[in-house]
């Protein structure tokens, strides 16, 4: 159903809830998305983008177990459509550099995670803030 290309690189399914097939998708952040994809042309996996409320609980229920009460971020991007996790297939560092770069210039990704070390993956959202908010997993 959401097999449509909505870039020169990336079709909406990408982007849907893995688990209900749901999408919302923040536009701004597709074009950020692109743009990376153009600059370094190599494919990207999306492994997370737009996440139901229950599909949020259930990836923390998943990884933290009992505990997932005090761990959950309530305010996750994901759970708008304004945030993806992805990796680059066989992306080098320089090409995660790039990549974190063109979000800082883009002034629309205002989150970035890295999980480079830690899975190998890297979180980007369009979240409302003046300063671009960095972090590591
Ligand atoms: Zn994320």
């Amino acid at each position: 159903m959401n097999n449509i290309q909505i870039s020169k690189n990336f079709q909406l399914i990408e982007f849907e809830d893995n688990r209900t097939g749901e999408v919302r998708l923040d536009k701004r952040l597709l074009k950020v998305m692109q743009t990376i994809r153009t600059s370094i042309n190599k494919p990207i996996r999306i492994t997370s983008g737009y996440r139901t409320k229950n599909t949020h609980m259930q990836i923390y229920k998943e990884k933290y177990g009992n505990a997932w009460k005090d761990k959950i971020a309530w305010g996750s991007k994901h759970l708008s459509g304004q945030a993806v996790d992805f990796y680059i297939v066989n992306g080098t560092s320089d090409d995660y550099e790039k990549a974190i770069k063109i979000a800082i210039d883009s002034n629309i990704i205002k989150g970035i995670g890295n999980g480079l070390s830690n899975g190998g993956f890297l979180h980007m959202d369009c979240r409302n803030s003046d300063k671009i908010i960095r972090w590591s997993y």
